[in-house]
């Protein structure tokens, strides 16, 4: 394993990896993705809020209600333009997957405030918040049941012809095409396997159709085939055009071509900056990740 945000192992027992060495946090990304409770009425009554992706965090503290003693965050702050893509770097528990979950509202601050679009999110609607955001988790689990279904989660009234286009924005539709049932294909447990790089793209035509402002993209750690490789990252570049992108990054060519990098620390921010800005530091934080992530990898 890597020293960025490392913390799984290879590309096999992903099941046993599942189980056990996700973090609470990455839990909570793969529990927010699923699907809303049927909750369109507000859209239908033309209430739906639909942000432009200003996020700002305010002196923001956090311990886990289970741990109130540990400080899991301390004073972070930082603000992301709307279309901004922001790098969070940093060591296996330094608190980057809390970062994200808190914007998702799934627990209390302890201190400080959480802004989009200059409205504090405790007082946005928390389906209305979660519309408007999208994710991508490192590891894709998908529900059994047909490709269509699960890339048309997010917007269940989607027509054909949307989901299709999605499904080729992120490269998908070939392999998608290439099965006899096509989107009716069935996948998961009783269904057919697809690779990880075929499951991320999936997800990824799951959140490209349901267009949300802001994404959290959480880069997966274990290698794919270099072909797979670059049609996620292709689908990934598509999928970030013009949305605010929050990625836990563990690419150097991710990294490089962020806004802005936030490198986490036990819980605060040790740095941020551009590569450029970062590397410049030899004896800094970034510039040693860099020197342990891509050496020793
Ligand atoms: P990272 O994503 O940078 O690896 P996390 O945000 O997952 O770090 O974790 C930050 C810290 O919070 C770690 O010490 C981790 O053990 C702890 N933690 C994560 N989830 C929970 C939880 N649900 N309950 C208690 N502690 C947690
Ligand atoms: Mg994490």
């Amino acid at each position: 394993t890597t020293f960025i945000g490392a913390s799984v192992g290879g590309l096999g027992d992903m099941y046993g990896r599942v189980q056990t060495s996700l973090g609470a946090a990455d839990r909570v990304l793969e529990i927010l993705d699923e699907p809303e409770e049927p909750t369109n009425l507000t859209n239908q009554i033309g209430t739906a809020l639909k942000v432009s992706g200003n996020i700002e965090y305010d002196q923001v503290a956090f311990s886990y209600p289970t741990r109130p003693d540990i400080a899991v965050l301390k004073d972070i702050s930082f603000q992301i333009q709307s279309g901004e893509k922001v790098a969070l770097v940093g060591p296996s528990g330094a608190g980057k997957s809390t970062i994200v979950a808190l914007l998702m509202k799934f627990y209390n601050l302890k201190g400080g405030q959480i802004c989009i679009d200059g409205q504090d999110i405790n007082h946005i609607n928390l389906t209305e918040l979660r519309r408007n955001i999208g994710i991508v988790p490192q590891e894709v689990l998908l529900f059994g049941g047909t490709i269509r279904e699960n890339i048309a989660y997010g917007k269940p009234d989607a027509t054909e012809e949307e989901i299709l286009q999605a499904a080729k924005k992120a490269n998908a539709y070939q392999f998608i095409q290439s099965f006899p049932e096509k989107l009716e294909t069935v996948v998961g447990e009783r269904g057919i396997k697809l690779s990880g790089g075929q499951r991320q793209r999936v997800a990824i035509a799951r959140a490209i159709l349901k267009n949300p402002a802001i994404l959290i993209l959480d880069e997966a750690t274990s290698s794919l085939d270099s072909e797979s490789e670059k049609l996620v990252q292709q689908a990934m570049d598509e999928l970030m055009k013009g949305r605010t992108s929050i990625i836990i990054a563990h690419r150097l060519s991710t990294i490089r071509k962020a806004d802005k990098i936030l490198v986490i620390e036990n819980g605060q921010i040790a740095e941020q900056g551009t590569h450029e800005e970062l590397s410049l530091n030899e004896a800094g934080l970034y510039a040693n990740l860099l020197r342990l992530q891509f050496e020793l990898s």
